[in-house]
């Protein structure tokens, strides 16, 4: 077992695991970072990102004891929740609003809430189906062209809309670090982390915005993710073994 806790890294890379294992590796990474920094391993929520695999994949995850899983397409998400549906599904994906009535009222969270118009959309057909949607809102703070996400300077107005609108809850922030730079990365979580704790002072007596979540980490950068105060972390090919 020594061999396979080491070198996490690399996890994705190594087909002889099987998710169970690697299930278990990434509870071990979380552990041991959330040691580095003095928090607690129960206060880090592991979704698993399953749009690259299977139901039999997903079936074999939830046998290791995965309860929490993310889909960003809404025809695998309506697929996965009905094969499954004793389990939180969370919507990750770009947000298209005649996509809205696929997800609301079933998805615990959606996570990539980016513009005012999704979430009036969400905020709309809640309200129709008499529920309150949690979301997170995600925010582009890297600024990297390709990325989804609102910047910064956006979500002043983004909350205070969210602020007046029944049937959502803002429930935190996610954002997606620039691939393939650990310092960029964590700059990046960092950065989130700042703004959740400026805008959460902001919007204490607020009911419609209770900021207690940082949706960041996947497979190359989740350790970092949480030693910089991750709540949720996302990660797909590190714990299903896929590229
Ligand atoms: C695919 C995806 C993930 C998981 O990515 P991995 O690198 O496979 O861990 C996480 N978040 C979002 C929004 C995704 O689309």
């Amino acid at each position: 077992m020594n061999d396979i806790m080491e070198g996490t890294g690399q996890a994705f890379e190594d087909a002889a695991l099987t998710i169970a294992m690697r299930y278990k590796r990434i509870r071990s990474t979380v552990a041991q970072a959330c040691s580095r920094v003095g928090r607690d391993p129960a206060d880090v929520r592991i979704v698993g990102v399953s749009k690259t695999v299977g139901l039999p994949e997903i079936a074999q995850a939830i046998e290791a004891g995965v309860d929490d899983f993310g889909e960003n397409r809404t025809r695998l998400f309506d697929q996965r929740v009905r094969a499954f549906p004793e389990k939180r599904w969370h919507f990750i994906g770009t947000i298209q609003t005649n996509k809205i009535k696929d997800f609301v009222g079933r998805a615990a969270l959606v996570h990539s809430v980016a513009s005012e118009r999704a979430l009036r959309g969400i905020a709309r057909r809640a309200w129709m189906m008499d529920v309150v949607q949690p979301v997170l809102l995600e925010v582009n703070v890297s600024g990297e062209a390709s990325k989804d996400g609102v910047d910064p300077v956006e979500l002043p107005d983004l909350l205070a809309v969210a602020s007046t609108l029944d049937g959502i809850e803002v429930q935190g922030l996610m954002t997606m670090a620039p691939r393939g730079d650990e310092d960029l990365a964590r700059k990046t979580f960092r950065e989130l982390s700042a703004l959740r704790a400026f805008h959460a002072k902001r919007h204490v007596a607020d009911k419609r915005v209770n900021l207690l979540e940082l949706s960041m980490g996947m497979s190359e950068d989740y350790e970092v993710a949480v030693e910089e105060g991750a709540t949720i972390i996302r990660v797909g090919r590190t714990l299903f073994g896929v590229h």
